[in-house]
């Protein structure tokens, strides 16, 4: 595909770019989703739940062909290696990243090349949808070992970049939780607002949400703020307990807010503190991308009261939290909102013709072993 197909809306009609108008004019950005995600009120799962007040932020809707919570990050950090003229773009990941795939299709979109650096995962479903769909946005998939190898892999496709095109790839962190890439959440709690303010739902006391790498729950706690909305961040932890946590994620939320101020100084500046989220760490389960049998009951819950896919490492993770609070009676009178983050679009059309051979070597394994077997989607 080429530029020309893009959509073309103009970006003056997100919400932050309304209020501060100075970010428009220095932030990079480029129009890749469906803004904004409906709002929708979960009725029959509620009653299931004892829960009066439930609803669903659909961000697993955000892209015509790719949802997800990755394109509203990736609107800003695909428009920052547009303004610099990058040829390539490289991030990293877990071999089934939903990060990796979102920026493989999305680079692919506006004529950029994707080079995905993974690192091995426990086997799913989604991963061999993923791995695919990466391979025919025509993004280069490498697998490594661990952490140090892919170090080593990170500098000898930067030094290749440099001597073919002469310049390095754009490097989008993984999750792409940079402080632009969190500008999108902070856009979306202002977009929230927004719909409240039109009455879809009451201001929510709650928001349930997966954490990963973070960026998602930083920019919504920050957002939130800044809407003046009163509602308060669950964070599901995803991944081990080093990578995500109560400091480091204050510490992500300081950092990204400056980061705005340096931008706009209009842009209010609030006190955080650990006070004003909760993680939750008790859903992790065996480690990252390890399903859980909590996750499982959540993912059949919502397959079968509406229809919208849950995946096992994330989101239906987050959805086994409010199922587990609801159950105790902690969400007696609340009005509870959950943030899908997971893609729900189908993929069938990009992957149908997809071989697996074509992929390099060391990810036919993936398709040649059996998933895990919490991972059933009958
Ligand atoms: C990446 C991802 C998350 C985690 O979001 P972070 O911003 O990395 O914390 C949650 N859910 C899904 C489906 C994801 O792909």
């Amino acid at each position: 595909m080429n530029t020309n197909e893009l959509p073309t809306t103009s970006p003056t009609d997100l919400p932050l770019f309304r209020v501060w108008p100075a970010l428009r004019e220095r932030l990079p950005y480029v129009r890749l989703g469906q803004l904004p995600t409906p709002l929708e009120k979960l009725e029959t799962a509620g009653l299931e739940l004892g829960l009066d007040r439930l609803y669903i932020k659909r961000d697993d809707l955000s892209g015509e062909v790719y949802g997800g919570n990755k394109v509203r990050k990736l609107e800003f950090l695909l428009g920052d290696a547009l303004r610099k003229r990058s040829k390539e773009v490289l991030t990293m990941g877990f071999a089934g990243s939903n990060h990796a795939t979102a920026t493989a299709i999305y680079a692919n979109r506006l004529g950029l090349k994707c080079i995905s650096m993974l690192m091995p995962q426990t086997n799913a479903h989604y991963l061999r949808s993923n791995l695919l769909a990466g391979r025919s946005a025509h993004a280069e998939l490498c697998l490594y070992a661990n952490m140090l190898t892919i170090v080593g892999g990170i500098y000898w496709k930067m030094l290749r970049g440099l001597l073919r095109h002469g310049a390095l790839p754009k490097y989008i962190p993984g999750g792409g939780s940079s402080p632009l890439g969190i500008v999108g959440y902070v856009n979306a709690a202002l977009e929230l607002k927004a719909q409240i303010d039109a009455g879809l739902m009451p201001p929510p006391d709650l928001i349930y949400v997966p954490m990963g790498s973070m960026g998602t729950a930083a920019g919504l706690a920050i957002g939130l703020r800044a809407a003046g909305l009163g509602s308060r961040v669950v964070a599901v932890r995803v991944i081990g307990k080093i990578h995500a946590n109560e400091s480091k994620l204050l510490a992500l939320i300081r950092k990204t807010a400056s980061y705005i101020r340096r931008n706009d100084t209009a842009f209010p500046h609030f006190d955080f503190s650990q006070n004003d989220f909760t993680v939750r760490h008790e859903f992790y389960g065996d480690g990252y991308a390890h399903f859980t049998e909590e996750g499982a009951a959540a993912a059949r819950l919502m397959r079968d009261k509406t229809g919208i896919p849950m995946n096992g490492s994330y989101s239906a993770k987050a959805f086994a939290a409010i199922m587990a609070d609801a159950a105790r009676g902690d969400l007696k009178d609340k009005t509870v909102l959950f943030w899908n983050t997971f893609n729900s679009r189908d993929l069938t059309p990009l992957i149908q013709n997809a071989d697996y051979h074509t992929l390099p070597r060391a990810f036919h394994r993936y398709f040649k072993t059996d998933v895990q077997p919490l991972d059933s989607i009958s």
